[in-house]
């Protein structure tokens, strides 16, 4: 594409503006008023307890629902996103600097009143921006953070969903595409239905909210992870039979893994007595679980999303490393992650973490790493 034509449509048009604001603020009221579970997130060290209305899949459906409807009136586009992909793109950034910006600030001048909201300033302006000063801030009763997660997530279902109906007025409609949809439909959807373990979760309990991971969750979640989607609209691939089934089977493993994982955690920290596999679990020093996934690696749920990750990108053959963009960066930052979890959990366990590594030594992946 020529610079002068990329830079052209980098540049918001009041459409997209329009599009964001209406599913920020479809979300904000969705997320208050729809009936959901309550959640209450994990303790903070002031005893409190956070407390969080998991409705995002009621919200999703609705969502669809709507765009649905209105689409078949004629009100709206369904490939208003695939058309307009880099202004949206650009028209998140800038909202994403914004927002980063109102959080520092209104972070330096905050008055807390627990844990979540205590400043933490370093001082340096790039990591007080970059990494946030607070845990959970909040606006107008809504907690920023589980928000854009959930923004981020539903985001990238309605990019392909956009892209879909793209490559079905296309004509171009493949196997691949199909594969992908399917993959990462059920992946967001699960996200959903679960979304109450996201409450225990390293980035719920342990970062703060800063540039990092409001770009992450509204930015990079939905435009980079939709990047096979994308990649298959201009490119045709053609998939043997054999091929698609050791696709079905890495996603469903992988999916076994990731879920498994997470699940056994989350039912551990509220019943540590619950059977893990049918069995008593193994647990060190009363806080750490020790048996089924726990007991095989130290991250087994990381594991099991990778394989989700590359699932989501052999739909689109080997001819090109573009699609394989998500596995790496995944990769990547879940070593990255894991080696600051396991400084985070060090320091908090002591002497139980140290015999946690002796009993199950491998981090991620079994006899390699
Ligand atoms: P985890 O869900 O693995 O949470 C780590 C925390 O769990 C630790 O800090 C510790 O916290 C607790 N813990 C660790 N080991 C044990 C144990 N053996 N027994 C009991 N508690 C334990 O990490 P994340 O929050 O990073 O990841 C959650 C999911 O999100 C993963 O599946 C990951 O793959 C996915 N993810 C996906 C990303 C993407 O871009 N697709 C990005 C990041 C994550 P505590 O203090 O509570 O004990």
């Amino acid at each position: 594409m020529d610079l002068g034509v990329l830079l052209q449509s980098l540049v918001p048009s009041s459409q997209s503006v329009a599009v964001l604001v209406f599913y920020f603020v479809y979300l904000a009221i969705a997320g208050k008023i729809l009936p959901g579970r309550v959640i209450r997130g994990v303790p903070l060290s002031d005893g409190s307890q956070l407390r969080y209305k998991c409705n995002g899949l009621f919200a999703l459906i609705l969502l669809i629902a709507l765009l649905g409807i209105s689409a078949k009136m004629r009100i709206f586009s369904p490939l208003v996103v695939a058309d307009r992909g880099l202004e949206l793109l650009s028209a998140t950034f800038i909202f994403s600097v914004l927002v980063t910006v109102m959080l520092y600030v209104t972070g330096r001048n905050s008055s807390y009143k627990s844990s979540s909201l205590k400043p933490h300033i370093t001082g340096n302006f790039i990591d007080d921006w970059w990494f946030g000063i607070q845990l959970n801030p909040q606006f107008m009763g809504i907690d920023l953070k589980f928000y854009f997660v959930r923004a981020g997530m539903m985001a990238w279902l309605l990019i392909n969903l956009s892209i879909l109906a793209k490559s079905i007025q296309d004509d171009s409609l493949s196997r691949s595409m199909i594969l992908y949809q399917i993959f990462c439909a059920l992946y967001v959807l699960d996200y959903f239905v679960h979304e109450e373990y996201m409450t225990s979760t390293w980035d719920i309990i342990a970062e703060r909210l800063g540039f990092m991971l409001v770009f992450g969750d509204l930015v990079w979640i939905p435009f980079t992870f939709s990047i096979q989607g994308w990649w298959l609209l201009h490119n045709k691939v053609e998939l043997t039979f054999a091929a698609m089934v050791a696709n079905c089977l890495v996603f469903l493993i992988g999916y076994m893994v990731f879920r498994g994982a997470n699940k056994q955690k989350h039912i551990f920290k509220k019943n540590p007595k619950a059977p893990i596999w049918g069995k008593p679990p193994v647990i060190i020093g009363g806080k750490l679980l020790a048996s089924g996934y726990w007991g095989i690696a130290r991250h087994c749920n990381y594991l099991g999303d990778l394989m989700l990750a590359l699932s989501f990108s052999l739909p689109c053959g080997i001819s090109s490393l573009i699609p394989y963009f998500y596995p790496i960066y995944l990769l990547i930052l879940l070593i990255w992650r894991e080696r600051r979890d396991e400084t985070r959990c060090a320091q908090k366990y002591k002497d139980i973490w140290a015999e946690y590594r002796r009993l199950v030594p491998w981090r991620i992946l079994p006899y390699v790493y």
